[in-house]
């Protein structure tokens, strides 16, 4: 499967945000946005002016694949099942990728970055509803019990990722039994409980046109 290689902390550096992409190090004194707070190439530093909609709208875009880690044919597959749900297309864009199995374990505390999270998943680190699942996109619903499996409850990074995870908390809508390695989605998302700034109607706007 096709899957982004190359910096993370570019990413950041390009969105002009922090995406929180590498997990312990995103929280320390190393994080490249931190030391160099503008865009990377040899440029950077020089680029601003006027931007106009198209690119204002593409930006966005760009961020939010960015911060949920899924490539371009992904992205769009979710926004037209966004557009066919009912309700507001851009808050149904969000949610689908708030249910992703991958960003439930790093909201759970069992990953320290959603990257760490779709590779523990590839790697059978985690069942849903009892059954092992191996699909960082699958979909959690309401009410689904996601569990590390028993076999894998003392990898070091799921350990210390759950240590770490006051950092940064665990959002209202989920559950965590950190004791028994497992949680569930007591409710799922609301607009609100997304709290990275991110202008939806921007995306929606950019694959309208
Ligand atoms: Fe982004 Fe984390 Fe890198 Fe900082 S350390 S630039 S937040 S990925």
């Amino acid at each position: 499967m096709a899957r982004y290689t190359g910096s993370s902390c570019r990413l950041c550096r390009r969105e002009n945000l922090k995406l929180f992409l590498k997990g312990d190090r995103c929280y320390g004194d190393k994080c490249a946005f931190e030391r160099r707070p503008y865009a990377p190439g040899q440029h950077g530093q020089r680029r601003g002016g006027k931007f106009s909609d198209y690119r204002v709208q593409l930006r966005e875009k760009q961020k939010v694949k960015r911060l949920y880690g899924v490539l371009e044919k992904q992205f769009r597959g979710y926004y037209y099942r966004a557009e066919r749900q009912k309700g507001i297309t851009g808050t149904n864009l969000l949610i689908l990728l708030e249910s992703r199995l991958d960003n439930i374990i790093y909201r759970m505390g069992f990953a320290a970055s959603r990257s760490q999270a779709r590779q523990m998943v590839r790697h059978n680190h985690f069942s849903v509803n009892n059954r092992k699942v191996n699909i960082p996109s699958f979909q959690v619903s309401l009410g689904d019990v996601v569990e590390v499996r028993e076999k894998c409850r003392k990898a070091p990074q799921i350990l210390e990722a759950m240590e770490t995870v006051v950092r940064r908390g665990i959002p209202s809508w989920i559950e965590v039994e950190k004791e028994k390695f497992m949680g569930a989605l007591r409710a799922m998302p609301n607009r609100e409980d997304i709290t990275m700034p991110i202008q939806e109607q921007l995306i929606v706007e950019l694959y309208s046109k």
